[in-house]
């Protein structure tokens, strides 16, 4: 995947996000909350494509991956905008 693949994912998830949830909490311990549950949802991904067999192409799992490797990042986003705001 190219960088400005990886970009337009984290874009997009951002968008989809400000629409689905308009407020974001300014603190830092409930923004790290929602950061972390995103991670752990990435480590299930992980762990789904990783019960799979080594040679399998399932590429649900690899977008299902994707998506929330970019929700990830679109919460540090998030984040990073907030920083002003935060306490
Ligand atoms: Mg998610």
């Amino acid at each position: 995947m190219t960088t400005q693949k990886a970009f337009d994912y984290i874009i997009q998830e951002y968008f989809e996000a400000k629409k689905k949830h308009p407020t974001f909490p300014h603190r830092f311990g409930r923004q790290l909350s929602i950061l972390i549950e995103e991670v752990g949802e990435v480590a299930k991904e992980i762990n789904e494509w990783s019960n799979q067999p080594w040679d399998s192409d399932d590429k649900e799992l690899e977008q299902k991956l994707i998506t929330e490797l970019a929700q990830t990042g679109a919460v540090i986003v998030r984040m990073l905008e907030d920083m002003n705001k935060c306490c």
